[in-house]
């Protein structure tokens, strides 16, 4: 249409969690003036102190660079967002809300309601967090309410598929981007806004704003049936003697299959593919296709089976009661290299195992103050070592690889009883076995 576009804009990022932090910090390192704004106080202060309230590999001295370059501030302050910025990232959480299965949006409406009044030029507000299709529309019809006469606000969205764990290179060299957008200025304005990620020759796919809601959930509710997928046959191993590890390895050879995501465990958890394939349901069911996606509610089932079934096997290892065992909570994050304990498998177990009767020991390298707050009721270990000590089962939640690579027979000097259940197939049998372990996975028979 004409409208010419900012070629290098100011960019403001709005909710500055896990994803915001790592996009404002990253957008910064490719050379962009950006302001983050967030509502938590607290957080804004480390922020701005330079100090990453989350763990993220990589990214706390990237932090530290960015705000040393004068090229990346922090606020509260709407009012300075709205001046500030030309294109506008919204990055709040969109979590599960308490009543139902469906997304909580009420944040992301937050968000774009706080940001609306103080747009006082055109600019272009780019949707990053998780939604429900629809969300964007709706958005689009909130701002031109509310943002001040006059002025050009336009709405994009541009949906996120950083994992934790690896954010900084998701963010910076990620397989694709999705542009979702409704102009062709919009389009330009945001291809301008990832010039540099663009440059690398990441592929893109530009495409209207429900489609672009759609990928994200699409992709998730995928990852997350591949995953139930093979856990669902490691259920079928358990009643026939059958080996899923053996059954995975065969399947990833074919290519049209693939390795990854084809890991038998005790399945995912996290602040996305839970809530996303839930949310994704209930907005299938709202829309009147249900049934198309009906699916993800045996997806999240089995899912949910496999932390119980994790249960079980610390249980029959302990010799049929929980009360009163000692048990060693290996992990406590949902996945390793995350501090990040939303909907985590392993916090999910432990309290199940508490439940029971067992004395808990949880450990977790980098999850420690997130998982006491959010589970006082458990006991912490301040080490690995610690953890071990006296303990009649040893549970592996979360495969962080100072686990991985413990040694079976120091960590046998230990525990009072030498029994292992593998909750994420990452050890060695053999190598426990040897060294006079009784050792149990999810999927695999007693003994090889
Ligand atoms: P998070 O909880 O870590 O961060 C959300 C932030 O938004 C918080 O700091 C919160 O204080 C802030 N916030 C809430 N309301 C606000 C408001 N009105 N104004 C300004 N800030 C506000 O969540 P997250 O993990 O970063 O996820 C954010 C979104 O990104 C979600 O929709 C999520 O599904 C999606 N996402 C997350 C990841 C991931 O790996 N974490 C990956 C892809 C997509």
């Amino acid at each position: 249409d004409g409208i010419p576009v900012v070629a290098r804009p100011r960019m403001t990022v709005i909710g500055t969690g896990y994803l915001g932090a790592t996009h404002a910090v990253c957008m910064a390192a490719l050379g962009f003036d950006v302001l983050g704004v967030d509502v938590d106080a607290a957080k804004i202060a480390r922020l701005s102190a330079g100090e990453v309230p989350f763990f993220e590999p990589g990214l706390q001295a990237m932090l530290v660079d960015a705000l040393a370059s004068g090229r990346l501030r922090f606020t509260q302050d709407y009012a300075e967002a709205g001046e500030f910025g030309d294109v506008h990232f919204v990055c709040v959480g969109t979590p599960q809300r308490k009543d139902s299965q469906a997304a909580d949006l009420s944040y992301v409406y937050a968000a774009v309601d706080a940001l609306a009044p103080h747009l006082t030029r055109r600019a272009l507000v780019v949707g990053k967090s998780t939604v429900q299709i629809g969300t964007a529309q709706a958005l689009t019809e909130r701002l031109h309410a509310t943002a001040p006469a006059g002025t050009d606000i336009e709405l994009a969205w541009n949906p996120e598929f950083l994992r934790e764990g690896y954010a900084v290179q998701d963010t910076l060299a990620p397989d694709r981007l999705v542009f979702g957008t409704t102009s062709a200025w919009a389009s330009a304005q945001l291809a301008a806004a990832f010039r540099p990620v663009l440059d690398r020759g990441t592929p893109l796919v530009e495409c209207d704003l429900a489609t672009a809601e759609l990928v994200k959930v699409a992709a998730n509710s995928f990852l997350a049936t591949k995953i139930s997928y093979i856990n669902a046959m490691a259920e079928v191993c358990e009643v026939t003697g059958a080996d899923v590890n053996l059954l995975a390895k065969a399947l990833s050879f074919d290519d049209r299959i693939g390795g990854r995501f084809l890991k038998p465990g005790l399945g995912f958890g996290g602040g996305c593919l839970p809530k996303d394939i839930r949310a994704f349901a209930a907005r299938a069911e709202e829309l009147g296709v249900g049934q198309a996606v009906a699916f993800l509610h045996e997806v999240d089932a089995i899912n949910v089976r496999r932390r119980k079934r994790t249960v079980d096997l610390v249980r029959e290892l302990a010799g049929g009661s929980l009360a009163g065992v000692r048990v060693a909570a290996l992990g406590a994050a949902f996945k390793p290299n995350s501090d990040d304990i939303r909907d985590a498998p392993a916090l999910d177990v432990a309290r199940m195992l508490h439940e029971e009767g067992a004395i808990v020991q949880v450990y977790d390298p980098e999850a420690m103050d997130n998982a006491r707050r959010t589970y006082p009721e458990l006991t912490y270990a301040e080490s690995m070592p610690a953890a071990l000590h006296g303990a009649d089962v040893v549970a592996l939640l979360t495969e962080w690889s100072q686990f991985r690579t413990a040694d079976p027979e120091m960590m046998g000097w230990l525990v009072a009883h030498r029994r292992i259940v593998d909750g994420r197939h990452a050890l060695d049998a053999d190598a426990y076995r040897a060294a006079g372990w009784d050792y149990r996975a999810l999927g695999r028979p007693l003994l090889p």
